[in-house]
């Protein structure tokens, strides 16, 4: 394996750095210049193309750096596909921050239940029908567990049932459609192929962690091939779902377990604990890019990205890989296409409004009437 120098990779996005944290920006040879930074609004989604931006980085301990769980898949099929893999705290506010319509992300990957890949599920239901979802439900696809109470479906009619104030004070004023969330629930045990329309196919395949249940996903798409490993440890259904080649695998990577104590306060039993009962070690993850030979590796899913950390993990990766690897942050972008693969940070403005988009059943509001009692609790203004 080749020297690792920590000087040569760039710094983290809230220490001022506008790259992303790789050596090799470029795998390929684009056919069209990239701007240094990808700013939203500025470049279209090529036909044919796939760009796939982490909205979130984190675990979860969500910080302003590093939202929980999430990464966004763009189609470039005529219906411009917006796919959602996992929704962590934060991850919505991140999605704000790209110019998207509000009314097409209405498709999300559950790869597992935890907190810290589900939590803005309520914001993508009951908040984006307030700001523009105007045609119908989200719809939520997940694994199942091994009893029903674990599984997905559980999970989503117990979250639209916690949302019945929210949708009963939306009656008259919302598409009552546009308040549901749909569900699809699959055996978590079986690598297969749970999505399949306007040309983009996605097959699940199970992973190691925490309990049975939780799964990865390999998205097909015009000869593209994108694998998110979700949180695991390294595991052989992973590499097998890998067969045929992969343009981008992004898998999860926590700091070594010294770093993790250091940077996170846990003793170093509690963080060696956390990394090897659920997570994959930077060398661990360096063992399966070796095996599967992505063109592109992403890291994710890495607690504590402070400045010492990110040398730590490629030094202890580069052991055992030397192929083209990104560390990624919350908004790393990739552009996937035939001839390259492309990774840059996104550079946007924090404060934007909706954008809703096309709506094909645009709903007329008639508003129910109001509680009797409001009229003597009102304040009248003249
Ligand atoms: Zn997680
Ligand atoms: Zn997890």
């Amino acid at each position: 394996m080749t020297n690792f120098d920590p000087t040569s990779l760039p710094a983290q996005t809230f220490a001022g750095g506008t790259k992303a944290i790789t050596t090799t920006p470029i795998v390929g040879a684009p056919r069209r210049e990239y701007a240094e930074m990808f700013v939203p609004g500025q470049e279209e989604l090529e036909d044919g193309e796939l760009r796939v931006t982490v909205l979130g980085s984190g675990n979860p301990w969500v910080t302003r750096a590093q939202s929980s769980g999430s990464i966004l898949v763009e189609v470039g099929n005529p219906e411009r596909d917006l796919l959602l893999f996992d929704v962590g705290s934060g991850s919505i506010a991140n999605y704000g921050s790209l110019r998207l319509p509000v009314n097409t992300l209405d498709k999300v990957f559950l790869t597992h239940l935890h907190a810290d890949h589900t939590a803005d599920l309520i914001t993508l239901s009951g908040s984006f029908s307030k700001v523009g979802r105007a045609d119908g439900p989200v719809r939520v696809w997940g694994p199942s567990g091994t009893e029903p109470r674990l599984g997905t479906r559980h999970f989503v009619e117990a979250i639209e049932e916690a949302l019945a104030w929210d949708t009963a004070a939306g009656a008259g004023a919302i598409n009552p459609d546009s308040m549901k969330i749909g569900v699809t629930e699959f055996d978590f045990m079986q690598t297969q192929v749970v999505y399949e329309a306007n040309g983009v196919k996605i097959t699940s395949f199970p992973v190691i962690h925490a309990l049975s249940g939780a799964v990865g996903y390999r998205v097909d798409f015009a000869g593209l091939t994108f694998v998110h490993s979700g949180d695991t440890r390294a595991g052989w259904p992973l590499v097998r779902a890998c067969e045929g080649g992969v343009d981008l695998l992004i898998h999860e990577c926590f700091p070594p377990a010294a770093a993790l104590a250091a940077a996170s306060g846990l003793s170093i039993e509690r963080a060696t604990m956390a990394l090897n009962a659920a997570h994959t070690s930077p060398k661990a993850a360096g063992k399966v890019f070796g095996l599967v030979k992505p063109r592109l590796a992403g890291l994710w899913h890495t607690p504590m990205l402070a400045p010492p950390i990110v040398p730590m993990i490629f030094a202890e990766l580069r052991t055992v890989y030397d192929g083209p690897v990104v560390q990624t942050q919350d908004l790393t972008v990739f552009n996937i296409t035939q001839e390259a693969v492309v990774v840059r940070q996104a550079q946007v403005i924090d404060q934007l409004p909706p954008i809703p988009g096309q709506q094909r059943a645009p709903f007329t509001p008639a508003m129910p009437a109001p509680p009797a009692w409001w009229a003597e609790a009102l304040i009248p203004l003249d």
